[in-house]
């Protein structure tokens, strides 16, 4: 036994000590963010090996992601002096359970050489099973049967294990379609992803002689961040160590953040009652971040109920509070924090320098990333994207991009290969081929040959019609782009409308696909700053250019579920709004649950900073054009005024016009109609009488803050809406009664009594005055 000499033991306090000592038996970690968990876990791994105790292959080690994994390999040769090779069982659950089911494929009715179906491949059989059972494919689309049959492979239940209560789906064919699904798999020797782990449990099940061999061979199990696992990985691991009972688990039910993919932190609560005697340590020193970072993180995270609630304190400063600033909009955002970077890099308020790799920026949605990624090129800050792709590699924007690429030229072959049955429209390979061989053997593009092949007739019936369709659509959009009689902003909507591309996703069940349609949103307010598609397109070609990976540091940019188990100094949390932060979707739900997912992925946040914490939001974002105001998130009410600072955002409250300004004076629509006026009024602009703003004025009041110089009105007349003037009483259809706040352009931001604030355009309006 080594004692305490050994170095990696020195590094620990007493209670981390006694976690990586303890060998034997069951253990559990359960602590907060940034007490060591993970540097236990890993010196734990390190214990064993070094006093023998197990040998690389013994030890079984989950982590959550590969980036987790290959850290934790890092970590491990660290303290070993060595280099971590010879550890196979070292990763996720998935690239653990491959290997395990390539070596008992045939226990489950698969050959060893089976094929991981990607979610392409999966959803065409789910189709071909729901067509032939003449199941309406519009009423119930196949992408919203792969997310149920992924839910019940979470809950590791098996077609026979359904529960009948969970059929009503598909026309109560649901289970129904699993079980043909699943055999359809064995035919092919193939399995989707959630099956690796379901069979495997499914292996341990069924074969006590198999589930005993490696009961006996994974000798020491270590889980990282269990509080995350779904049941079918709580099995998996149940059933491995029901042996030895040799695992030990480290997790934080505060940063339970994959409720909506079927993760229960039950489980964590339930490992003394499943390990009987288990060793339970708990650690409340955090070495990660400073005092007034933990005291933040604290106060939102007390507002949650149902926690087992955990004191964590630190020896070290407090440091500098945590940041909040309030923007005009997500651009100005963007701008901000670039130059803060840019700032915290050169060595700002007395502050020695950061390198950009010691600076992340976490948002909560992927779509937030764009305005970063296009204000970080501008200004030449190098960065990276971790856990996905960068923005505009993203599929739904190469699409979308396709379709522009198309509208300005149609000789763009590569486009058009892209967008010809995308959105499916039955235009499958053979169609593909034909227009391929018009267009090689009449020397012209392939839009040209598709045009070829509408006139000869060259398809069959449906697909003809399509195919006459679309290229209908290119001539209009490639006209009006010549045209240039709509703004390309609108012409943009307008293609993604004409081509049926937002119909598809719009229609698409599955949990991506809100996330798509936010994407797609972005992709055209992200055109706005540009004078026409081309420039766009010239743009974005830049941006891909830039993508050969850089030496050198770079700012981070992440999503908070892929920054679960990191750590930076300086660390940026944009967009906490109402509506973005916590999600619309977990507003509108009834019950807490959703809301306190939120919350504890704020939690995650702020905890992943070091020394300095920025949490920031926008007064307004823009969204297809229109201004839409918003309100700060409640969460920024649930910090603790102790541990805060309020920054003074210099575009909102130094005087002169901010963004309003700048956005307007860039219309040319707006500077014909305000001709040299234009400063006076644009300064007026309606957003101003925001809530989202009004909050934030009277946040300011309090906290002593500077004040904005005046109340902005901007009105625009126009015919639509001269009809109209604020303090109206309206009706619309769809959203019931409310009051005329502003009017800009065509749109009236109304407040309705119930639906809320919303900008609609005007001619959807009936004035309930008169
Ligand atoms: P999270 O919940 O966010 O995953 P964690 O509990 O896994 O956090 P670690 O990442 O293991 O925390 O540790 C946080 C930081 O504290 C790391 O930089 C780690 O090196 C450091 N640390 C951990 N334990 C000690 C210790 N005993 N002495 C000094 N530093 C430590
Ligand atoms: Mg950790």
């Amino acid at each position: 036994m080594v004692g305490r000499g050994a170095p990696y033991l020195d590094e620990l306090n007493p209670a981390q000590r006694e976690a990586v000592q303890t060998l034997d038996g069951p253990v559990l970690m359960l602590a907060g963010a940034g007490t060591g968990k993970t540097k236990a876990l890993t010196s734990r791994i390190a214990h064993l090996l070094t006093t023998g105790t197990a040998r690389p292959h013994e030890i079984l080690a989950v982590t959550f992601t590969n980036k987790a994994a290959r850290e934790m390999k890092m970590r491990v040769g660290r303290l070993l002096g060595e280099a971590v090779e010879g550890m196979p069982w070292l990763g996720t659950f998935h690239a653990i359970s491959v290997k395990l089911l390539r070596r008992h494929a045939e226990l489950v009715g698969l050959k060893s050489n089976f094929t991981i179906l990607d979610t392409d491949d999966q959803l065409r059989l789910l189709k071909q099973l729901v067509v032939a059972d003449d199941i309406d494919e519009k009423r119930w689309p196949p992408r919203m049967l792969a997310g149920i049959i992924d839910g019940w492979k979470n809950k590791a239940l098996t077609p026979d294990k359904v529960p009948v209560a969970e059929s009503g789906a598909f026309d109560h064919k649901g289970i129904d379609l699993y079980a043909a699904y699943q055999r359809r798999l064995l035919d092919l020797n193939a399995c989707d992803f959630g099956d690796l782990l379901l069979h495997v449990v499914t292996i341990f099940q069924t074969h006590p002689d198999v589930l005993e061999q490696y009961q006996r061979w994974f000798r020491y199990i270590l889980v990282d961040e269990y509080q995350d696992t779904n049941v079918a990985q709580y099995l998996w691991l149940r059933l491995l160590a029901g042996g030895h009972k040799n695992i030990c688990c480290v997790g934080d039910d505060d940063q339970s953040i994959y409720g909506w993919r079927g993760a229960e932190v039950g489980n964590i609560l339930r490992f003394e009652k499943d390990f009987p005697g288990a060793h339970v340590v708990r650690l409340e020193q955090n070495y990660r971040s400073t005092g007034h970072i933990l005291g933040a993180a604290g106060g939102v995270i007390s507002a949650n109920k149902g926690r087992l609630g955990k004191t964590l304190f630190t020896e070290g400063d407090d440091g500098e509070k945590v940041r909040l600033i309030g923007h005009w909009d997500g651009e100005e955002e963007a701008r901000w924090i670039g130059e803060e970077v840019e700032a915290l890099q050169r060595g700002t308020r007395g502050l020695s320098p950061y390198s950009l790799d010691h600076m992340a920026i976490l948002v909560r949605a992927s779509h937030q990333m764009r305005a970063f990624e296009d204000r970080f090129l501008t200004i030449g800050l190098p960065y990276r994207v971790i856990g996905g792709p960068r923005f505009y590699e993203r599929m739904e924007i190469r699409d979308a991009m396709a379709y522009f690429r198309l509208a300005v030229s149609q000789d763009d072959d590569l486009a058009f290969e892209r967008i010809v049955n995308t959105p499916k429209r039955g235009l499958g390979d053979k169609a593909v081929q034909t227009i391929q061989r018009t267009a090689r053997s009449n020397g012209v593009s392939l839009v040209e040959g598709a045009r070829l092949v509408v006139q000869g007739k060259l398809l069959g019936g449906k697909g003809l019609k399509e195919l006459a369709l679309l290229v209908d659509g290119l001539d209009r959009w490639h006209a009006q782009v010549r045209a240039e009689e709509d703004t390309h902003v609108e012409l943009a909507e307008m293609i993604l409308d004409e081509s049926g591309y937002t119909g598809f996703w719009q229609n698409d069940k599955t949990p991506e696909a809100p996330g798509r349609l936010e994407n797609l949103k972005e992709l055209v307010k992200a055109l706005e700053n540009f004078e026409n598609l081309q420039g766009f397109l010239e743009h974005v070609s830049l941006i891909m250019d830039n993508e050969t990976e850089q030496e050198g540091e770079k700012v981070s940019i992440m999503t908070l579920h892929a920054a679960k188990g990191l750590e930076f100094p300086c660390v940026f949390l944009p967009g906490w709004e109402d509506g973005l932060f916590p999600s619309q979707r977990s507003m509108d739900e009834s019950g807490m649950k959703g809301l306190e997912e939120e919350r504890r992925l704020a939690y995650v946040g702020i905890t992943r900073a070091e020394e300095i914490c920025t949490i920031s939001f926008a007064a307004n974002r823009r969204v297809y054009g229109q201004w839409q105001s918003s309100m700060p998130s409640r969460f920024i009410d649930e910090l603790p005024e102790d541990h805060v600072e309020v920054l003074t955002p210099p575009g909102l409250y130094g005087g002169g016009y901010g963004a309003a300004g700048m956005a307007a004076s860039a219309n040319p629509r707006v500077q014909e109609m305000m001709g040299s006026d234009l400063h006076q009024k644009a300064a007026e602009a309606n957003v101003y009488n925001s809530p989202g703003w009004k909050r934030l004025q009277s946040r300011s009041q309090q906290r002593g803050m500077a004040q904005p110089s005046e109340a902005r009105n901007m009105t625009i007349d126009l015919d639509a809406v001269s009809a109209f003037t604020e303090g109206d009483r309206v009706f619309h259809q769809k959203f019931g009664y409310g009051e005329v706040m502003g009017i800009e352009g065509e749109k009236l931001l109304i407040e309705f009594d119930k639906a809320g604030t919303k900008n609609v355009i005007a001619k959807f309006i009936v004035n309930a005055d008169a």
